[in-house]
């Protein structure tokens, strides 16, 4: 899999959104065109339209998330897996439209449709669920919390792997994810902390697996950490399809192009092609298969 120093294997992103009115397959050719194998399709929430107010809104959008993912897999030759899951922005979004109890009866309930999808195959995992990313009141900080308890037990009964969305701070945020999963009985493994910085050493993570944002500067601290992990963790690019914030995430050739960059950059460092080979593997191919069946 790795010829003259450059890997040819599997490639997976494991986050990206894409969307029908703006690059959709011209974006995901662009992934495979450059190496790219595998992807986990996620449930982009409508934030700048208009998000769903009743569980037939959810079921809508879900299946419009679930025929892109299929039109992908008929023009292309990918492994393609999808994630639906009700975002907890849209959550906080919409306490200030519907009301708190509404707004989070509403989320629980497109969890569950959510999880039947994956039960019947038509899905692969939840997400992305989460907290909110920015300070908020700390009533609906607690409420945020103790929904999250109630959404990672019902993803834990229903034996789910979880892409989570949470706020950004450092080694505290994987702390306390990783403790909200024990309680819930959700395996470690299972629960992915999407949009990870690229500290994937045990004293940073504490367990909780992870996607890492792979932006520029990432492979370097990959390379000091990558040893010292005790959970998987994967890569992922966080496209969003959204032409009104282009540059606010990275684009669809970034994981083929940081995976490549990190099989250099161990073998320049001394470690043994069959290393670095197993590395890659775990990150783009057994860790993906085993949670999401891809
Ligand atoms: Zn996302």
């Amino acid at each position: 899999m790795i010829e003259d120093g450059v890997w040819h294997g599997p490639i997976v992103d494991q986050h990206i959104h894409l969307d029908r009115s703006n690059r959709f397959l011209d974006a995901v050719s662009d992934f495979a065109r450059s190496g790219g194998t595998g992807l986990i399709l996620v449930h982009k929430p409508a934030f700048s339209k208009a998000l769903p107010i009743d569980i037939n809104g959810y079921r809508e959008a879900y299946s419009e998330t679930i025929s892109m993912a299929q039109e992908i897999r008929d023009s292309m030759n990918l492994d393609v897996g999808v994630a639906l899951g009700p975002h907890p922005v849209s959550w906080e979004k919409q306490i200030h439209t519907l009301g708190i109890k509404e707004s989070s009866e509403l989320h629980l309930e497109a969890v569950g449709l959510a999880l039947d999808l994956i039960q019947s195959g038509e899905a692969n995992c939840l997400g992305e669920v989460g907290r909110p990313h920015y300070s908020v009141s700390d009533e609906i900080w607690e409420t945020a919390n103790s929904l999250l308890s109630e959404v990672l037990s019902m993803a834990a009964s229903s034996k789910s792997p979880v892409q989570l969305h949470v706020e950004d701070n450092g080694e505290q945020t994987c702390r306390e994810l990783s403790q909200i999963c024990r309680e819930s009985g959700l395996p470690p493994d299972h629960a992915v902390r999407h949009f990870a910085p690229a500290d994937v050493s045990s004293e940073f993570t504490h367990g909780l697996s992870a996607t890492v944002n792979v932006g520029s500067g990432t492979v370097g601290v990959l390379c000091e950490t990558a040893s010292s992990s005790n959970a998987p963790w994967g890569m992922e690019s966080d496209f969003l399809d959204d032409p009104a914030r282009p540059g606010a995430v990275l684009g669809p050739k970034t994981v083929p192009k940081r995976t490549k960059e990190l099989c250099s950059s161990l073998l320049s460092k001394g470690w043994a092609e069959s290393k670095v080979e197993d590395l890659l593997l775990n990150i783009h191919e057994r860790w993906p298969k085993s949670i999401y069946g891809i």
